[in-house]
């Protein structure tokens, strides 16, 4: 073999020698080294196996190692490996025409990029020049990447360290029952107030300033919180009544993960740009993009677009996209996650909060769940404070080490852990995953005080 194949000792070494992790303080972690991966589990280099319930950051929604596009990146490195953005290529025009074939209305054309954040960058941009103004409107509670724009947009603590950001986010609350920012006590107050409070902003930020808003369909990693009825059909009335371009970002909801192609197309919206990465193909080789209306794609048509980037539509990264929306249509894996949400996931984890006092809520649809954690179901108040660090994040990483022990990966952020698995996963391996949360909850349940 021309690659290495290092016991987990070696390892452990190089990689605390040599490589920089995100998000970390170099010297606190020691990464588990990974040997190899199947289906919905990983294996550890000392052999102890794990069901993914996390799918990796949320990206692996097709599962590990998928046959076919394996094989489809593993051709298409024998025919072509790279291919500058200028040039035309069968697997970059197919990968475009399937992606603007599942996407709705006249969203037809792509940018593609290496990933999420550079995909909500170059949106912001075609937003701005579009319009020919400057604002962008973006959420608390959300997250769209870590390059300077994007991490500008970011709503959570992510974004602290590195402000001030970009000139011209102006910020606002999105829907969210169950810790209202609007005092509101049901979903369709929710949604009213949301609306309204989203209005007030416009019309004093000056609707002329405003180039775009952006929000995630379903927020991810701020919490799985699920739009309201009616919500995002207020938010597309808005951007239509004030010029101001819609932008979802569907990074991490896109691709079969909220049971849809889009998540929009669950409330029958069509943003003006989507933004897209992880599921597109389950992140085998880097790849997002922006997925672009006519409309906006019409401004680009005589004047250039001033963006771009090396590896745009990188043959490994188009095949591998190819490769994967074949595979989710011929398995109807779009149809296995939606499945997956009203037959399996929910009604296991509506269960699970019936036998855990410390459940506050859970939420969800497809593949996307999430439990929010608390010590008192009356006050609400949170298992970890947000943004707990230290010792005030003990009980969410005693119940993630719970997980790992008994062979579960888990998705924890904040008070919550989220159940968000490959698209693929069975019933049985969901309920194995989640009869291991039954037991490691007890440690959540430890801390409940109400
Ligand atoms: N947008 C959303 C909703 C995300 O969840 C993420 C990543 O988690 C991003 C953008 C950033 O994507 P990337 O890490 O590929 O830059």
């Amino acid at each position: 073999s021309l690659l290495p194949s290092y016991d987990a000792e070696t390892i452990r070494r190089l990689d605390k020698a040599h490589v920089f992790h995100s998000w970390s303080a170099q010297g606190q972690i020691t990464p588990l080294p990974i040997a190899r991966a199947e289906g919905s589990h990983f294996w550890d280099a000392d052999g102890n196996r794990y069901l993914d319930f996390s799918s990796q950051l949320v990206n692996v929604n097709i599962g590990h190692q998928h046959p076919k596009v394996v094989a489809a990146i593993q051709e298409q490195a024998g025919r072509l490996a790279t291919l500058a953005p200028g040039f035309g290529n069968d697997v970059r025009a197919e990968a475009a025409r399937l992606i603007a074939e599942v996407a709705p209305g006249d969203l037809n054309k792509v940018f593609f990029t290496n990933g999420g954040a550079e995909a909500n960058e170059n949106a912001v941009r075609m937003a701005r020049l579009h319009t020919g103004r400057h604002k962008v409107l973006a959420a608390y509670r959300s997250y769209h990447g870590a390059t300077a724009g994007a991490i500008a947009l970011t709503g959570d603590p992510r974004r602290w360290a590195s402000e001030p950001g970009m000139p011209g986010v102006v910020r606002y609350w999105g829907p969210y029952l169950y810790r209202s920012a609007f005092h509101a006590t049901t979903e369709a107050e929710e949604c009213e107030r949301a609306l309204s409070h989203l209005r007030d902003l416009i019309a004093v930020e000056g609707p002329g300033t405003i180039a775009a808003i952006i929000l995630e369909t379903v927020v991810g990693t701020n919490g799985i919180l699920v739009p309201p009825e009616g919500y995002l059909q207020g938010v597309r009335a808005l951007c239509d009544e004030f010029g101001i371009v819609m932008i979802a970002d569907e990074v991490m909801a896109g691709f079969a993960r909220c049971g849809e192609w889009f998540a929009v197309d669950r409330w029958g919206v069509v943003p003006d740009l989507i933004t897209f990465a992880k599921g597109v193909n389950s992140g085998y080789v880097p790849l997002g993009g922006v997925i672009i209306s006519e409309e906006i794609a019409a401004t680009f048509a005589d004047r250039p677009f001033p963006g771009g980037l090396t590896y745009s539509g990188h043959p490994l990264a188009c095949a591998s996209a190819v490769a994967s929306i074949n595979a989710m249509r011929d398995e109807k894996i779009v149809e296995n996650a939606r499945r997956l949400g009203e037959d399996v996931i929910g009604p296991e984890l509506r269960a699970l909060a019936e036998r855990h006092p410390s459940i506050g809520e859970v939420r969800g649809l497809g593949a996307f769940w999430a439990l929010e954690l608390v010590r008192d179901r009356e006050t609400r108040e949170p298992l970890v404070p947000y943004n707990a660090s230290g010792a005030d994040a003990v009980p969410m990483a005693e119940l993630a080490g719970a997980c790992k022990v008994a062979g579960l990966w888990p998705f924890t952020h904040f008070n919550r852990t989220h159940v968000v698995p490959p698209c693929t996963i069975s019933d049985d391996e969901v309920r194995e995953g989640i009869a291991i949360l039954d037991l490691a909850l007890e440690k959540a349940d430890a801390h409940y005080t109400g």
